[in-house]
């Protein structure tokens, strides 16, 4: 196989052309015209036909056309209602694909895939997603309570890196201990601006994410739990103790009592913390 990369540019432009659709900046709309890095996403997924693909935004429908082949089932949530009659189109010969359209922030997804979940089926989220609004549609996805099996999501590359960095570098934050306390992620390749149409000012890349394999912590209280990670980031270039001390209504003695008796220096900054470290921060929050 040649190196170049396999774009269909022309058949994603005419099949625009036809509708007379113009992409639309405010949707992050930027489709995928590269065959191969589509090809990539759907072996990332490991769909088979027991599987149910729910993907956010198929745009002009590249990436279900290619999970349509292979999966059970493809529900698919788009926001924009001028691209129905290019997803008709190009999903004409799938009679397996399912198309709502909404936004994906404003409707319960676990009512709108229920009906599809056959016993015995898995699930599994794909996306290109639209990097304006990436993480809140991503956490809209994993706090939906859907069974999800693992995740194919394609993002920023700076997002990737800090959905997967560890503690001790710049780009492990809140992002990353929210994704890892659900899932195990691994950022698998990267996609550089020439395979979309328009073409972003960014690279982008591919994260899987394995949602049978969350953090092994207990946290009972989960609201406190991303209180406590919010805001001992919130000041990154403080310590725990002070991040601490400012964001919850204790004072600065107690608050180095509490971080103590989490087993943490209060020195300690909160980017070196790993997530059973906040986790302990939660339990032994003062009450
Ligand atoms: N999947 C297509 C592809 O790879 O070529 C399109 C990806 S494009 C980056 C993002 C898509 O998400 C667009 O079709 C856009 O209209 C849609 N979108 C943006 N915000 C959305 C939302 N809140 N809910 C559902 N779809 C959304």
């Amino acid at each position: 196989m040649s190196d170049e990369p396999r774009t269909h540019v022309q058949t994603v432009k005419s099949l625009l052309q036809k509708h007379a659709f113009h992409t639309k900046k405010q949707f992050g709309q930027n489709f995928l015209i590269d065959d191969r890095i589509l090809t990539q996403i759907v072996a990332a997924a490991a769909v088979d036909k027991d599987t149910v693909v729910l993907e956010v935004g198929p745009g002009a429908g590249a990436l279900t056309a290619h999970f349509a082949k292979q999966a059970a089932q493809v529900l698919a949530v788009e926001k924009d209602t001028s691209l129905k009659p290019v997803l008709d189109d190009v999903l004409a010969p799938y009679g397996n694909v399912h198309l709502h359209f909404a936004d994906c922030l404003e409707i319960d997804l676990l009512e709108l895939v229920k009906p599809y979940l056959s016993p015995g089926a898995s699930l599994v989220f794909a996306a290109n997603l639209p990097y304006y609004v990436t993480t809140p549609i991503l956490f809209q996805v994993l706090e939906a309570g859907l069974p999800l099996a693992r995740a194919v999501v394609m993002v920023q590359k700076e997002v990737a890196d800090r959905m997967v960095a560890s503690p001790g570098g710049k780009e492990y934050g809140v992002l990353s201990v929210g994704i890892q306390y659900r899932a195990k992620a691994k950022r698998l390749f990267t996609v550089p601006p020439s395979a979309f149409l328009p073409q972003p000012g960014v690279d982008s890349a591919v994260v899987l994410l394995d949602c049978t394999a969350p953090a092994d912590v207990t946290v009972e209280d989960e609201s406190l739990f991303f209180r406590v990670v919010r805001a001992a980031f919130s000041t990154r270039r403080k310590t725990l103790l002070n991040a601490l001390a400012n964001s919850f209504p204790i004072a600065k003695a107690d608050c180095r009592d509490w971080i103590t008796s989490a087993g943490i220096r209060p020195e300690a900054r909160a980017e070196t913390l790993g997530i059973g470290e906040f986790a302990n921060l939660a339990r032994q929050y003062p009450r």
